[in-house]
């Protein structure tokens, strides 16, 4: 019988991915499951991190605490980052590539998973490329710039028959799995408003930097942290958006944002009744989160960046350990590709694409000043 090897057994159970969809709203936090993860000693996914920007140095660290992933290999345009790369993380040249060879990654069975750290407007090309190497995926927020980039993503790695997941760290963070545990299980009642904003202020930002290009960014402050907005509404209520309206504000940095908005505000209505507002913003800093329900309210501030947050309720305060988010959900999707399963819908291709199509309404609520559907 032919021995199946770990890397041959990660490519087999690619087959039948996205023919089932599993529904698990809630990831739970648990410290003996952390315990029983630390102790880990099986073979690591292999993943290869495709643009190493800040971010993506950022993931190398993850990787590294990671129990279920390690850095296998690297996707740079630059000769120099890739020998610093090679050298700091101990990579084989073998498994570095550039992205006029990237499609040789197809003959490496060192490496199991791309994860696209890529400016948002090169998500879509990546990922399909990685797909066709027969590679899983994991891209970055946005998963795309449009929600016809994110169904066909979705739509290559059905093909080629290897799962996509998208890099939504909060999911796996104690605080948000708190805060989705308190809204859906209704603990305070049924919230009826969320307030959820973010921003970090650009001021001093070069004007060549690709989050002011439409083209690499797909737009300003809704496009790069809006989606974190989006999904903690839709997680805390386990509902879906029916309808939205947004108005962008006046431009403060008219010279720096010549191709994308500065700043824009909307209100997401649920079919439960409730409201939720939010700001994105480039010209302040924000990190809230805000939930009143119909017997109190409870709130994340810091809420969205590394942390660390602090959570309040109406009735007392609650924090968890301080952890390395990128480690947590590199290990939450790696131990799951391991193991043959699929990924949840929770943070999935599918999940990337809803995401999007609300992104779109908000644009549009706010070019028109009408109220827009969603549904
Ligand atoms: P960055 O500018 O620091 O890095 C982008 C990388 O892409 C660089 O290494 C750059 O050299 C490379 N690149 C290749 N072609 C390029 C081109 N044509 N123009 C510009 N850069 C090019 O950006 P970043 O902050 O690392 O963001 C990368 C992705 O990660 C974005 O999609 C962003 O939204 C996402 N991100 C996610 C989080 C998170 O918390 N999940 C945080 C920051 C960024």
């Amino acid at each position: 019988m032919k021995k199946v090897t770990r890397r041959s057994f990660v490519k087999k159970i690619g087959i039948g991915v996205g023919s089932a969809a599993i529904l698990t709203p809630l990831v739970s936090f648990n410290h003996n499951t952390e315990n029983e993860e630390k102790n880990y000693s099986g073979k690591k996914l292999n993943v290869a991190l495709c643009g190493l920007g800040r971010y993506a140095n950022i993931l190398a660290k993850g990787l590294i605490e990671s129990n279920f992933c390690q850095l296998s290999g690297i996707i740079t345009g630059t000769p120099s980052k890739a020998e610093s790369w090679k050298k700091k993380y101990n990579i084989p040249q073998k498994n570095i590539y550039n992205y006029e060879n990237f499609d040789d990654i197809v003959k490496n069975d060192d490496i199991d998973l791309i994860y696209i750290v890529l400016p948002n407007g090169m998500h879509k090309e990546y990922t399909i490329k990685a797909a066709k190497a027969g590679k899983h995926v994991i891209v970055e927020k946005p998963m795309a710039i449009t929600a016809k980039d994110c169904q066909e993503m979705i739509d290559a790695c059905k093909s080629a028959k290897v799962q996509l997941a998208v890099g939504y760290r909060l999911h796996y963070e104690p605080h948000h799995i708190e805060i989705k545990r308190l809204g859906q299980e209704q603990v305070f009642g049924k919230v009826r408003l969320i307030h959820a904003s973010l921003g970090y202020n650009l001021t001093g930002t070069p004007l060549n930097d690709w989050h002011l290009k439409k083209s690499l960014a797909g737009g300003g402050a809704l496009m790069n942290l809006g989606v974190y907005c989006i999904q903690s509404n839709r997680y805390v209520l386990g509902e879906e958006p029916i309808s939205v309206t947004a108005q962008f504000a006046p431009k403060i940095m008219p010279d720096l944002f010549t191709e994308v908005e500065e700043n824009i505000t909307w209100q997401l209505n649920f079919p439960s009744g409730a409201v939720c507002t939010s700001t994105v913003s480039s010209n302040c800093n924000i990190d809230r989160f805000y939930a009143s329900a119909e017997k109190g309210s409870f709130e994340l501030s810091p809420a969205i960046s590394y942390g660390p947050f602090k959570g309040r309720t109406s009735e007392k305060e609650f924090n968890f350990p301080v952890i390395n988010q990128q480690a947590a959900q590199l290990d939450g999707i790696g131990k799951l590709i391991i193991n043959g399963q699929q990924l949840p819908s929770h943070i999935s291709g599918e999940e990337g694409l809803k995401d999007m199509k609300v992104i779109e309404g908000i644009y549009k609520a706010a070019e028109t000043g009408e109220k827009i559907n969603l549904i």
